[in-house]
């Protein structure tokens, strides 16, 4: 049962915080939802939970505006990486994109949330493992984009950090990837205080309690929610 899934991962999170040293409460469960039916949103907001994770703007279209509509309250991150031509959905239904991964996006985002008349948060994804190709890979590549956003991109607000550990059982590289997004993100708080950069969103099902040793804020978890996701559905 979700409702279940969700009270388990909870109570692990508050585990992981007290193990850890951190205030409770200070890390947030996001539900990725991607692959599984607006049924099973559905029954995960019945269980309390308002934070939902999408990483393919198409599928999130067909789910979540009748869902949101239904369900003011229930907040929609993008986590997946963006071509330029889902941004203006993107901007529409989500709060935040959590995988802004290049500089190129920024005026495509700027555009779409002006005319919306929206300011949409953005977290700066980090490049820390091996597997996933996506990410700022320099902190000079991040001051840039948060230099550029400063200057010219109004609507758009940076909140923080985002980043994916390798898919690897090696607790010891987990740990690193974590921790290198932690630096970083902490160098960055440290330089830029027009910004709340207070966000950093790292740990899926695998590996969310050692993100919240490292100081993640936000956890994304679809599978020890949802189940296994079935990809030969999409
Ligand atoms: C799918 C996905 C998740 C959730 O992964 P699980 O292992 O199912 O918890 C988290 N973050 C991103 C960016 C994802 O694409």
């Amino acid at each position: 049962m979700i409702k279940d899934s969700i009270e388990i991962i909870n109570n692990k999170i508050r585990k992981a915080e007290l193990k850890s040293g951190r205030k409770e409460k200070s890390v947030k469960l996001m539900a990725v939802s991607k692959f599984h039916p607006a049924e099973a949103v559905l029954e995960a907001i019945k269980a309390g939970q308002l934070l939902f994770g999408e990483n393919r703007v198409q599928e999130a279209m067909e789910k979540f505006p009748a869902i949101q509509e239904e369900y003011p309250q229930c907040q929609l991150h993008i986590i997946g990486s963006l071509q330029s031509n889902k941004v203006k959905n993107a901007v529409k239904i989500a709060s935040c994109i959590e995988s802004l991964d290049r500089l190129d996006l920024l005026p495509h985002i700027e555009k779409h949330s002006a005319a919306l008349n929206k300011n949409i948060k953005v977290l700066l994804e980090i490049h820390t493992g091996e597997d996933s190709k996506s990410g700022f890979e320099s902190e000079d590549d991040i001051r840039k984009a948060l230099a550029e956003i400063e200057d010219k991109y109004p609507h758009i607000i940076p909140a923080g950090f985002m980043t994916m550990a390798p898919f690897t059982d090696n607790q010891t590289e987990i740990h690193k990837a974590f921790e290198k997004a932690r630096l970083i993100a902490e160098k960055m708080k440290s330089e830029y205080h027009n910004f709340d950069l207070s966000e950093l969103s790292m740990g899926m099902s695998g590996d969310f309690e050692i993100a919240i040793e490292e100081g993640s804020t936000l956890v994304r978890v679809g599978t020890a929610i949802f189940g296994e996701r079935d990809y030969s559905k999409k």
